[in-house]
C-alpha cells in the first residue's frame, strides 16, 4: 500500500513515516518545510534502513499536488500538514484558515479526481470546546474551540462529513490527538519548534538543557487538584502507531464508508506540576519556575475516553509518563539545536 502523508517531515508526522515504514508501508512525504526539516526524514531512513520519497510542496499548490497523483499510485492519505501554533491562529486568523481549510479542500479535490478515498485527518481534542465535560467521548457535539486554530480542525471535520454524504466511496477517519509529547526511543527524530516554544513539554526540555532560564506556569489557581491544568499527554510513538492501527482498520473494513472518529489518548489528566516533577525524577534536572498569569484560552483539565479505539482499533497507549520524559530528555540532550546541529 502507499501511503501519501503530507506534513510528514513534521513531528508527529516523522515519528508515523517511521512507524509506516516498519509496517512495510511505501510512503510518499509531501511536505513545505515550513515548519520541519528535511534532516528529520534523513534520519527516519537510516533508523528504518528504508527510503522515502520525499517532494517539497505546498498542500494549497493544486498544480503540484495533482503531479504527485499522477506520477505516484496513492491508495491513502494521511494529512497532517498545517499550522498549528494556538495564540499565533489569533493573531493571523486568515493564515490559519488559508492553510489548514484551503489546503485541505485542495487536497480533497485532488483526491476525488484521482479515484483516491482512504483518508485520516490530524484533528485534535480542541474540537470539543469549552463546554464538553471530561472525558471527552466520540459521540460529543463538537464544541467552539477558543482559538482560530481549533476552529479549522471543526471546519475539516464538518468537510469530511459533507464529502461524505455526497460521496459514496470516501472514507474518513478522524483521529483526535490528546497531548502528544516524547520522541522516538532512539533520540534521533524528536520536537524541534521554530523559535520559543508554546508547548509545556518542549519548554520543559529547553530549559533543562540551558536555553531558557526558566518555565513559566501559566496559572495555579485554576479548580484542579493541584491549581495548575491537567491534560491528557501521551506518548507520540503511541500517537504514530494509532496511525498505523486506523489505516490497518480501513483496510480490514472494506464494506466501511463515511467518517469515524477517534479519540487518541491515555484516558488520564495529568497536571503542570505533575509533569515538572516526572522530568525532574526521569532526568536528575532541576527545573526552576516561575508562576505567572494564565494563559488565554487555556481550559483548566481534559482528557480522552479512549476505548472507541482501544474497542474498534485494537490500540491502546501503552507507554508511560516516565518514558515520555526520558524519550524527550534523550532527543532534546543529543539535539540542543533540533535538527540544526
Ligand atoms: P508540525 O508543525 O511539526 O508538522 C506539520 C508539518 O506540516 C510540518 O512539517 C510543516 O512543514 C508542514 N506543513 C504545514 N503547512 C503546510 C502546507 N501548506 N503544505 C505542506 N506542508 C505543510 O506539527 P505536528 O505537531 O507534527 O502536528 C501535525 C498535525 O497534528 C497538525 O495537523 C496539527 O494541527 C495536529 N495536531 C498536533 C497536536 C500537537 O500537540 N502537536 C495536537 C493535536 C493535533
Ligand atoms: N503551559 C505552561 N507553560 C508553558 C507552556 C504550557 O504552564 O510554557 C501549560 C498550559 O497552560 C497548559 C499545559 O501546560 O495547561 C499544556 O500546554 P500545551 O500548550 O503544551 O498544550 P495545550 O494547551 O494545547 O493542551
Amino acid at each position: 500500500m502507499n501511503v501519501l502523508v503530507t506534513g510528514g517531515a513534521g513531528y508527529i508526522g516523522s515519528h508515523t513515516v517511521l512507524c509506516l515504514l516498519n509496517s512495510g508501508y511505501d510512503v510518499v512525504v509531501y511536505d513545505n518545510l515550513c515548519n520541519s526539516s528535511y534532516e528529520a526524514i534523513k534520519r527516519v531512513e537510516k533508523l528504518t534502513a528504508k527510503t522515502v520519497k520525499f517532494v517539497e510542496g505546498d498542500i494549497r499548490e493544486r498544480l503540484a499536488l495533482t503531479e504527485l497523483f499522477k506520477t505516484n499510485n496513492i491508495d491513502a492519505v494521511i494529512h497532517f500538514a498545517a499550522l498549528k501554533a494556538v495564540g499565533e491562529s489569533a493573531q493571523i486568523p486568515l493564515d490559519y484558515y488559508q492553510n489548514n481549510v484551503h489546503g485541505s479542500l485542495t487536497l480533497l479535490e485532488v483526491m476525488a479526481e484521482f479515484d483516491v478515498h482512504n483518508f485520516i485527518f490530524s484533528s485534535s481534542a480542541t474540537v470539543y470546546g469549552e463546554h464538553n465535560p471530561s472525558p471527552y467521548l466520540e459521540t460529543m457535539p463538537l464544541g467552539r474551540p477558543t482559538s482560530p486554530y481549533g476552529t479549522t480542525k471543526v471546519m475539516v471535520e464538518n468537510i469530511m462529513d459533507d464529502v461524505s454524504k455526497s460521496n459514496e466511496k470516501f472514507r474518513g477517519i478522524s483521529l483526535r490527538y490528546f497531548n502528544p509529547i516524547g520522541a522516538h526511543e532512539s533520540g534521533q527524530i524528536g520536537e524541534d519548534p521554530k523559535g520559543i516554544p508554546n508547548n509545556l513539554l518542549p519548554f520543559v526540555a529547553q530549559v533543562a538543557v540551558g536555553k531558557r532560564a526558566k518555565l513559566s506556569i501559566f496559572g495555579d489557581d485554576y479548580p484542579t487538584t493541584d491549581g495548575s491544568c491537567e491534560r491528557d499527554y501521551l506518548h507520540v510513538m503511541d500517537l504514530a502507531e494509532g496511525h498505523v492501527a486506523a489505516l490497518t482498520w480501513l483496510q480490514d473494513s472494506a464494506q466501511f464508508r463515511g467518517v469515524e472518529a477517534f479519540n487518541l489518548g491515555t484516558g488520564t489528566g495529568t497536571s503542570v506540576f505533575k509533569i515538572i516533577n516526572a522530568f525532574e525524577v526521569a532526568t536528575n534536572k532541576n527545573i526552576p519556575f516561575e508562576i505567572s498569569p494564565r494563559r488565554d484560552g487555556d481550559l483548566p483539565a481534559f482528557w480522552a475516553n479512549a476505548d472507541k479505539a482501544k474497542t474498534a482499533l485494537n490500540w491502546q497507549a501503552k507507554r508511560s509518563l516516565e518514558d515520555m520524559m526520558t524519550d524527550t530528555w534523550r532527543w532534546q540532550s543529543a539535539n540542543p539545536n533540533g535538527y540544526n546541529n
